[in-house]
């Protein structure tokens, strides 16, 4: 695979980028076109471009933001050094992922400290955008790929130390909010800017609605590790659904049926989906054997799952998708219009993240992060903070 950053020229002091379909805040300009200069996006207009564009492509939408990801091309955050996750963030740009949360999932405490800190020196180097704790305050009866052997109850010291190791980069933190003492961690979260997002959770609508009392504003994967919907227990996905909080999706054609995501678009409404890869090392890679966190995980037909102790397949343990891939699955399978799409792929991650005055939109004054589609939705170009790389086929 090319590496984006090596492959990556400065555009010079201006740029044009042209499209068929140009898709901004305020409608979708056909055609349109942008000036990028000095990495920002210096103005975006109507009609033909007045010159040579340096950049075309059919469609041009924001760089894609995933606020939930472990790894890919092989490499990931959850295990191994920092060149490895130089290479999973790297992998991730070249599928038009411009800014990307690094996950990590549920670890020993000392674990998660020392990794969080690693990936914050990630972060002043600008290599990901923030760090996302999937655990360790998680149900175990949803526990999914989680090792349930460090879960833990939720704990507001334990919280601090994670956060001070984060050093500031520490974005969001999901959290069963049925458990005991989760409300204090909530509002411990909310109260340091940190998102506290709801997931791998066993909790009633009743309890899910007390978390969001607390401060829970966001869902992490919906419907994944989650108690299912059933017609007298609602639990948490309609409490989710049924609140102003912004809701992820993994639309990778494994983890949910195109008629849920939909029904989940709807019902959450186009400003509150996220759309999310949760990819894992193996996304980009052939079928096998890999690991996540301390777990092993084997990748068939490109479906990675838990191996179980009789080494039989278990529960699906993150994906192999990319954003390219679930944005145009999200358009093409699911059947959302494109300018939906946009929001949920980087406008707002953007906003929950509270980074939409740099980046998510194609608006002058935010970063030149563009992703540049062809007719069917299959990437072409990624613009990343003005410098162009080799999009992976
Ligand atoms: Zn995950």
């Amino acid at each position: 695979m090319t590496d984006p950053v090596a492959a990556s020229l400065a555009l010079g002091d201006a740029a044009v980028v042209a499209a068929e379909h140009v898709v901004t805040p305020d409608g979708v300009l056909s055609p349109g076109w942008l000036e990028i200069a000095d990495g920002r996006i210096a103005s975006v207009r109507p009609g033909p471009p007045p010159g040579p564009a340096a950049h075309r492509g059919h469609w041009a939408l924001p760089g894609f933001i995933d606020m939930h990801v472990h790894g890919g091309g092989g490499a990931a955050f959850t295990e191994g050094g920092p060149d490895d996750a130089r290479r999973a963030a790297a992998f991730h740009r070249a599928h038009g992922t411009t800014r990307i949360i690094a996950s990590l999932v549920t670890a020993p405490l000392e674990e998660l400290e020392r990794r969080s800190a690693m990936l914050a020196d990630l972060a002043d180097d600008g290599v990901i955008d923030g760090i996302h704790l999937e655990g360790p305050f998680l149900s175990s009866a949803r526990c999914g790929a989680q090792n349930p052997r460090y879960l833990t109850l939720p704990d507001v010291a334990a919280f601090g130390r994670l956060q001070a190791a984060s050093r500031g980069w520490l974005r969001m933190i999901t959290i069963a909010p049925e458990l005991p003492g989760a409300a204090d961690v909530i509002r411990a979260a909310t109260a340091a800017g940190v998102i506290a997002a709801a997931g791998h959770t066993d909790a009633s609508s009743e309890a899910t609605a007390e978390g969001i009392a607390a401060g829970i504003s966001h869902a992490t994967h919906l419907f994944n590790g989650m108690r299912p919907i059933a017609h007298r227990y609602p639990g948490p996905v309609v409490a989710l659904l049924d609140h102003p909080v912004t809701c992820e999706v993994i639309a990778d054609g494994h983890h949910l049926d195109d008629l849920i995501i939909r029904l989940a678009a709807r019902s959450a409404g186009p400003g509150n989906l996220v759309l999310i890869t949760d990819a894992m090392a193996a996304a980009g890679m052939s079928d096998g054997d890999y690991r996540l966190g301390e777990l092993d995980v084997t990748v068939s037909a490109g479906v990675a799952r838990l191996v179980d102790a009789d080494g039989a397949a278990g529960s699906i343990a993150g994906s192999t998708a990319t954003m390219d891939l679930v944005a145009r699955r999200a358009i093409t399978a699911v059947g959302l219009p494109v300018a939906d799409v946009a929001a949920a792929a980087g406008t707002t991650p953007a906003r929950c993240l509270g980074i939409d005055d740099v980046t998510g939109s194609l608006r002058a004054g935010l970063a030149a992060d563009i992703a540049l589609l062809d007719e069917d939705f299959r990437l072409t170009s990624v613009i990343a903070r003005g410098q162009l790389g080799q999009p992976a086929s």
